[in-house]
């Protein structure tokens, strides 16, 4: 039999976050003794009134289609929050409800990226961004960021890598791996560079509920030149601990959303009825979202001092997101070396650094998103393992 797989499928591979979460679980359900952190996914239950909200709707027999924006209460929900919690205009036209904010990531790239194009990406960065650009057929140009001045972005930097191909480019804040959260200043920077090459901008912001130590989130798609070319992404995966639901959302200018929409139209349909119900209820959920924040900034607390007191190793405080990404100095040993010893002699499965791109040599990703004994443990085997 011939190799039926298109070429585009063979360059963007499969996502090495889900495959080593798989992973986990496997071996988990094999009886090995692993400690898995190799999953972002909040490790708390959905909200009691968004499960209530969901199981009212079914029994309402909110099991249609919905149109495939998504349902106009909902839309009508978000474009609220956007103008209330973030400073972005937005009309109903602009909004399409997806199964997941990786839908909505996907659907940007799809409907905007061809073959000749170019899409910027500031790395580390979560890697589905590169896959879905080669997917779309596009060129990925990373613009690789440094540990040493905490992935700070700069104008000089984007304009190091831009090309007349460049056509996108995708901004997480705050980020996934790094935890950076993006100033003023680097916003400013970002948003004058797009309006000099004429580029869509994907802001993809699921992490905005968890910011630390008094930081602010600062939406790009607020800043007025650029809004009409801004997509942003966002979601209920991370801020209503709701991953297994399926529900993200991109807000975008009604002409960029019309372009979005035939995907979804002609893949998926719309995101599940009653799940859009009850994610009109999880936008209510503040305190839910406040009280998981205060929880993981603790954790963060943990795992960074409990790491920086091991001496090869240099683990920032996460500004935002539930990742540390710390950097270890040992052997000359590469990030996937690193990982590879790491869950051979310690039973712990983390993501090496260098799965999010260039920018991730030598480090290495774990979700503190998992108990603090899990947490503690982790720490006390790696002492041991790296003190040696
Ligand atoms: N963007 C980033 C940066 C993420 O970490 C995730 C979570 N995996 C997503 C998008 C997609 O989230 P979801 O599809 O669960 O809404
Ligand atoms: N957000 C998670 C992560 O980065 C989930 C896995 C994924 O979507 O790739 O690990």
């Amino acid at each position: 039999m011939r190799d039926f797989e298109a070429r585009r499928m063979k360059l963007a591979g499969g996502s090495p976050t889900v495959a080593l979460n798989a992973r986990g679980i496997r071996m988990k359900e094999e009886g090995i003794d692993v400690l898995s952190f190799a999953a972002g996914e909040p490790d708390f239950d959905t909200p009691e009134a968004v499960k209530d909200a969901a199981i009212e709707a079914i029994r309402r027999n909110d099991t249609h289609y919905t149109s495939a924006a998504g349902t106009m209460a909902l839309r009508r929900r978000i474009v609220q929050k956007l103008r209330e919690e973030n400073g972005i205009e937005a009309s109903e036209d602009g909004i399409l409800v997806t199964p997941g904010a990786k839908l909505a990531l996907y659907a940007a790239m799809t409907c905007f990226l061809q073959e000749g194009d170019a899409c910027m990406v500031l790395t580390p960065a979560y890697p589905s961004y590169r896959s879905g650009i080669l997917m779309a057929g596009a060129d990925y140009v990373p613009v690789p960021l440094s540990f040493d001045n905490g992935f700070v972005v700069t104008r000089e930097m984007l304009e190091a890598k831009v090309t007349k191909h460049a056509k996108m480019l995708i901004v997480c804040n705050p980020c996934n791996p790094t935890g950076h959260v993006l100033t003023e200043q680097e916003l400013r920077d970002i948003a004058d560079f797009v309006l000099a090459h004429d580029l869509l901008l994907i802001a993809d912001e699921i992490y905005e509920k968890l910011i630390y130590d008094g930081r602010k989130h600062l939406s790009l798609g607020a800043i007025p030149e650029i809004r009409d070319r801004v997509i942003t992404l966002n979601g209920l995966s991370k801020s209503a601990a709701m991953t297994g639901w399926r529900i993200g959302y991109s807000a975008a200018s009604p002409e960029l959303t019309k372009v979005m929409l035939k995907l979804q139209q002609n893949t998926v349909n719309c995101t599940a009825s009653f799940t859009q119900t009850a994610s009109i209820a999880a936008l209510d959920c503040a305190a839910d979202a406040e009280r998981m924040r205060l929880s993981y900034l603790e954790r963060r607390n943990l795992i960074c001092d409990g790491l920086n007191a091991i001496p090869c190793i240099e683990c920032p405080r996460a500004e935002g997101a539930f990742y540390a990404f710390f950097r270890i100095d040992c052997r000359g040993m590469s990030s996937e070396q690193l990982a590879d010893y790491i869950l051979e002699k310690a039973g712990i499965l983390v993501v090496p650094g260098t799965a999010f791109g260039e920018g991730g040599e030598k480090c290495i990703r774990l979700s503190f998103a998992a108990s603090r004994e899990s947490l503690q443990e982790a720490v006390k085997r790696l002492t041991a393992l790296f003190s040696e």
